[in-house]
């Protein structure tokens, strides 16, 4: 069959198992603007969620069913940024788009983020349906994330925040839903299931990340949830329709207050809690911070809009999510040679995460990707290994963190259940215990930290 141009797959000779193995394995612009809208966080008889429509909520959950104002808003006091900052080395000088400023990247020219792989299928991780709180309380001190697949997570925070992350509920990672990688584990749930969701973030616009289809959903079941994406991508928003949309740079931060709308609620508003914030109201600050990747949605757009990883805190926990990333470009070796080895240990790292942990680190709980690594000379740019996981998880002081971009899509030549196994092997290499600190989940697996 012939394939979509904006896939140009590049196709390498297929491994099984047994033929291999694993051998190592801006400044801030002074933009500053209040939207204020309207977001139906939950709705009684919310007709995009029959779960919701059909519970009862008590009296102390009555807030949820409130309408919330939201603004967003550049923060009065940012947290620290790097010294160059100004020097914006990520905008592109000779051309319109963007760059990784480090020489970890030898971005091969072939690459397109369209890869496909060859992986071995035969073992899938396990799928279960995700168990969503009916209802929620701004009081909650509850701190859950859910896998969803990939690099996909819904994320409780206490205090009422309901976030997704690069969210996928398509068959297809594609342009088009009849080609393109398909499938290998069923979708744990669907959009429609998720009871409430107030921010999506996004980390890049490649088709596993960013999906018409699944936001086009969203918008319908959840119409005033605000989006926040990296640089260059809200033009695709707007022109989807969606207003509600913070396109930041590296470093920039955002604060977002949503602050129960109907008359119950803000009588309540008056009065002032003890954390200093106005009664029901719900904060969060989220961050967009750098990472080593490249964008693009067809062939002739590449690094035209920014990647990014992202910070969220909000109810006293924060969240580091690391997106897609690369950490480390490797040569071609021969199997067998460990290219963490004595002959490589002087490759250039990216920079870029022992800088997030400095200047914003110390967070409760990373979602990093672990997957997507095979061949490493071809994929090592843009895609972590493992044993680069297990850095990125240590440079960006995560307390713990849960493994992702792996088992959903087969997307390059690694089996769909290595990346986990190589997990541990890391883990024990780098002295780290190998449960209970950096995980898997299965999908739809929920995690409280
Ligand atoms: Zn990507």
């Amino acid at each position: 069959m012939r394939l979509h141009p904006s896939f140009a797959l590049l196709r390498f000779s297929q491994r099984t198992s047994a033929q291999r193995s694993y051998t190592n394995p801006c400044h801030s612009r002074p933009l500053t603007f209040v939207t204020t809208d309207v977001i139906p966080s939950y709705r009684k008889g919310f007709s995009c969620s029959t779960t919701v429509a059909s519970n009862k909520m008590s009296s102390s959950e009555g807030l949820i069913a409130s309408l919330y104002n939201a603004s967003v808003r550049t923060p009065e006091t940012p947290s620290r940024v790097p010294e160059d900052i100004s020097s914006k080395s990520h905008h592109a000088k000779c051309r319109k788009g963007f760059q990784n400023p480090w020489p970890s990247t030898r971005l091969d020219k072939n690459y397109c983020g369209g890869y496909h792989g060859k992986a071995i299928e035969d073992t899938v991780p396990p799928v279960v349906a995700p168990q969503f709180p009916k209802s929620r309380s701004t009081k909650s001190k509850e701190f859950r994330a859910t896998w969803l697949g990939h690099a996909c997570f819904y994320v409780e925070f206490p205090g009422g925040l309901r976030a997704l992350f690069d969210p996928v509920f398509s068959q297809r990672c594609s342009p088009v839903q009849f080609m393109g990688p398909k499938r290998v584990t069923k979708m744990p749930c669907d959009i429609k299931d998720i009871p409430a969701i107030d921010i999506v973030v996004i980390s890049h616009n490649h088709y596993d990340h960013m999906d018409y289809n699944t936001i086009m959903e969203l918008k319908k079941c959840h119409p005033n949830v605000w989006f926040f994406v990296p640089l260059g991508n809200k033009s695709w928003f707007t022109s989807s329709g969606i207003p509600n949309c913070a396109e930041m740079d590296w470093w920039e931060e955002r604060d977002l207050v949503l602050s129960p709308a109907d008359s119950e609620s803000a009588a309540k508003l008056s009065e002032s809690s003890k954390e200093g914030k106005k009664a029901g109201e719900i904060t969060a600050r989220i961050g967009c911070l750098p990472c080593q990747h490249t964008s693009n949605r067809g062939l002739h757009d590449r690094s035209s809009t920014l990647w990014s990883s992202w910070s969220v805190e909000s109810g006293g926990k924060k969240l580091y999510f690391a997106g897609d990333t690369g950490y480390r470009a490797v040569p071609k070796v021969p199997d067998g040679v460990d290219d963490y080895g004595e002959e490589f240990k002087d490759l250039p790292v990216c920079p870029a995460f022992k800088q997030v942990g400095e200047l914003r680190g110390g967070f409760d709980l990373g979602l990093i990707p672990i997957g997507a690594y095979w061949p490493r000379w071809f994929m090592s740019p843009m895609h972590a290994s493992p044993y680069d996981s297990v850095r990125i998880f240590v440079e960006t002081k995560c307390k713990k963190a849960i493994g992702m971009h792996w088992g959903t899509w087969v997307l390059t030549d690694e089996p769909v259940m290595e990346p986990p196994v190589v997990l541990k092997e890391a883990l024990k290499k780098d002295g780290i215990a190998e449960e209970g600190v950096f995980d898997v989940l299965d999908i739809g697996e929920s995690r409280e930290y």
